[in-house]
């Protein structure tokens, strides 16, 4: 076969993937049940899938939709994820991915500071993360157990089964942040902070960032904030973490899968997180192996955007939860568990069971969470594209069973 093959080359027909973006077609087809023996080519595959893939999934940026830590993506992400399958560099050869290497480090090189620190890498998620925070501090500090309140992730749960180190959780005060009353010795531990807790998005007091060996700060949810001149106040204190962990995937709008990992001195973590391998050009940094240029499409968001208008949008997603919690303030049915500190409103009905007000509710509008055994209803404030009127009217409409 002399003939090239068409499969690898940008064909025209890639126009009618990006096409059908704009007009999901309804009517699906099943798909084949088992294996073909024979494909059916590209653009006969696109028609077959897309009404599956574009269609029948959950819309993050419906305007009800205000569910998950998820955000709706921009479009220019979805261009750089494409340049990105085409190319397929990988981070961990430089030799394949020389402009993607540059991007991870102009990305690290404007964002690292704002946290305190100088540099780091990127990953897959804020799960990888924090183990491989962790497992820095277990290796460069010698650190003999991990300590974080019991609203922390469950990656950090992971994260100390995984490198044999014993886990002490820590009850939260009466704010959900952990009860430093309760801290015991941790001179030689290190102290995982939580910025913005999964279920209700309280900050643990980052005063206490540098009293351990080590200080891990779990900024998963809760980093972006430090971008806005009107809510970076709120994360004073973690300039002097060892360590900070944020998700890009979820308040910096990125396709999974995005996340940072950052240092305050990127060189002592890196000695301890990196080994050589005879096949490698350069020493393999962090738990992954392989990776993909995740920095491209963050890096085209910081430039299109700016720091102004990704606080603009930080911001707006913060008073979008604010209009809920003062909202539902006013309704005698409804408890608010605490008003919103990072964008995650928590509350239940008082005049119904919340599994059954959650039942009544549009699909994908909230989700749920449980602490100390009850539950609640929870809403992150992701979805820039979110109608809060909408939103509140449905929830008193179910609550009162009447069209408000
Ligand atoms: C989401 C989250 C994680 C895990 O991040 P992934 O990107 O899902 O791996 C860790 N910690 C907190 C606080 C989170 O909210």
């Amino acid at each position: 076969m002399t003939q090239i093959d068409k499969s690898f080359l940008p064909d025209t027909s890639l126009d009618h993937a990006v096409n059908l973006l704009r007009e999901v077609p309804m009517a699906q087809e099943n798909l084949p049940h088992s294996f073909p023996e024979r494909g059916i080519g590209e653009i006969q595959t696109l028609d077959l899938l897309a009404p599956h893939v574009l269609g029948r999934a959950a819309r993050l940026d419906n305007s009800n939709a205000l569910t998950h830590m998820d955000p709706p993506t921009p479009w220019i992400t979805w261009a750089m994820a494409l340049w990105n399958a085409r190319l397929n560099q990988n981070l961990l050869h430089p030799a394949t991915a020389p402009f993607a290497i540059e991007a991870e480090k102009k990305v690290m090189d404007w964002l690292a500071p704002v946290f305190g620190m100088n540099g780091g890498h990127m990953c897959s998620g804020s799960t990888i993360a924090n183990l491989t925070a962790l497992w820095a501090a277990r290796d460069v500090k010698g650190i003999e157990k991990i300590v974080a309140s019991k609203a922390a992730h469950i990656s950090i749960e992971k994260a100390a089964k995984i490198l044999g180190l014993p886990y002490e959780q820590i009850s939260t005060n009466s704010h959900g942040q952990i009860d430093s009353d309760k801290i015991n010795d941790i001179s030689n531990a290190c102290l995982v902070l939580t910025a913005g807790t999964t279920a209700t998005g309280v900050i643990d007091s980052l005063a206490l960032t540098g009293k351990a060996k080590w200080t891990h700060v779990d900024a998963a949810w809760a980093g972006p904030l430090r971008l806005s001149p009107n809510h970076a106040h709120l994360l004073d204190g973690i300039d002097a973490a060892d360590s900070v962990a944020i998700s890009a995937h979820k308040w910096f709008f990125q396709p999974k899968d995005s996340a940072l990992i950052m240092f305050r001195d990127t060189d002592l973590a890196n000695s301890a997180i990196s080994l050589g391998g005879g096949y490698l050009a350069t020493p393999n940094i962090g738990v992954q192996g392989s990776r993909g240029a995740s920095a491209i499409p963050l890096l085209a968001t910081m430039i299109a955007w700016g720091k102004e208008g990704i606080a603009d949008r930080i911001d707006h997603a913060m008073s979008m939860a604010n209009m809920l919690a003062t909202e539902l303030i006013k309704e005698d049915n409804i408890s608010l568990w605490a008003m919103p500190t990072t964008g995650i409103t928590v509350f239940r009905p008082l005049t119904m069971n919340t599994e059954e007000f959650y039942q009544r509710l549009p699909e994908g509008m909230f989700s749920t969470c449980m602490l100390d055994n009850v539950k609640w209803l929870r809403s992150v404030a992701a979805n820039p594209l979110a109608d809060i009127e909408e939103i509140t009217s449905k929830i008193s409409e179910v609550i009162h069973g009447t069209i408000a």
